[in-house]
């Protein structure tokens, strides 16, 4: 496996599976796991808010809301109020929305109380995507959309967080932008990569991006078409001595029409 490093967040999941001797969650329910823990999960409807934790003297209640569209991003949610729980005792009430969740918001934050978002996500990706069993499902498969959707399936978590964790963990180096209503908002690529991504935080996304075909257009490309071919010069600097022909990149938006917000994966060929 790559050098991976725990983190604080990522440490405390791995321990605590290992203390329990699970090698995932994958074939037992999360909400058992919570209250093996000591804490009672609660669904409901919720106002402005994903879920959140309330810390009592005898008992902790995690409240998930029911209206979350998506199997994968409830459980997601769980195991980052879980994180919380083991992690962050001591805190009243906190409460949990698409913002805190996120791991690009998050990262923004982190000077504010973004550190301790940053920490149950890292628990959260962990607990339900344990980083030698991530390793060892995407060795060898050439990466793609779909190796990114066959492996949310498989670890029934939420596509955004496999794509942060095959950032991490995975084989093929791949780059990622998130836009927000029109304006990138963040970027990330591996160490030592070797092209040169022109910074265009606060500003639009690339004219000729698919990012961008969303934004202008509406445009969501079907599943078999999520994989589209792009320029180097769309998202990376082209030298002069370069000819945009002589490279293979492609661009696959995970889009959350309801935030308006667009999660560009990139990569080369
Ligand atoms: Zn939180």
């Amino acid at each position: 496996m790559k050098n991976h490093r725990y983190n604080k967040g990522s440490a405390a999941a791995k321990n605590l599976l290992e203390e329990y001797g699970f090698e995932s969650l994958l074939d037992f329910s999360l909400e058992l796991f919570a209250s093996g823990l000591g804490a009672t999960v609660i669904e409901k409807p919720l106002v402005n808010s994903d879920g959140r934790i309330i810390f009592g003297k005898k008992h902790t209640i995690i409240e998930i809301n029911q209206d979350i569209e998506f199997e994968q991003k409830k459980r997601f949610t769980l195991a980052h109020e879980i994180g919380h729980f083991v992690l962050h005792k001591g805190i009243d009430i906190h409460n949990d929305t698409e913002a805190t969740t996120s791991w690009f918001n998050n990262k923004e934050k982190q000077a504010k109380n973004g550190r301790v978002e940053y920490e149950a996500n890292q628990f959260a990706s962990e607990l339900l995507m344990p980083s030698t069993l991530f390793y060892e499902k995407q060795k060898g498969k050439k990466f793609s959309p779909q190796l990114l959707r066959d492996l949310a399936v498989f670890f029934k978590t939420s596509i955004t967080s496999i794509a942060f964790k095959y950032f991490e963990l995975g084989d093929h180096p791949i780059c990622l932008f998130h836009s927000h209503n029109k304006t990138v908002s963040y970027w990330k690529w591996p160490d030592g990569y070797p092209h040169f991504i022109i910074d265009r935080t606060k500003l639009e996304p690339p004219e000729d991006s698919v990012a961008m075909e969303f934004f202008e257009k509406g445009k969501i490309y079907a599943k078999h078409q999520a994989k589209q071919q792009i320029w180097k010069s769309t998202w990376f600097d082209l030298k002069h001595w370069e000819d945009d022909n002589d490279f293979n990149f492609f661009e696959y938006c995970i889009i959350s029409s309801s935030h308006n917000s667009v999660l560009s994966v990139v990569w080369e060929e």
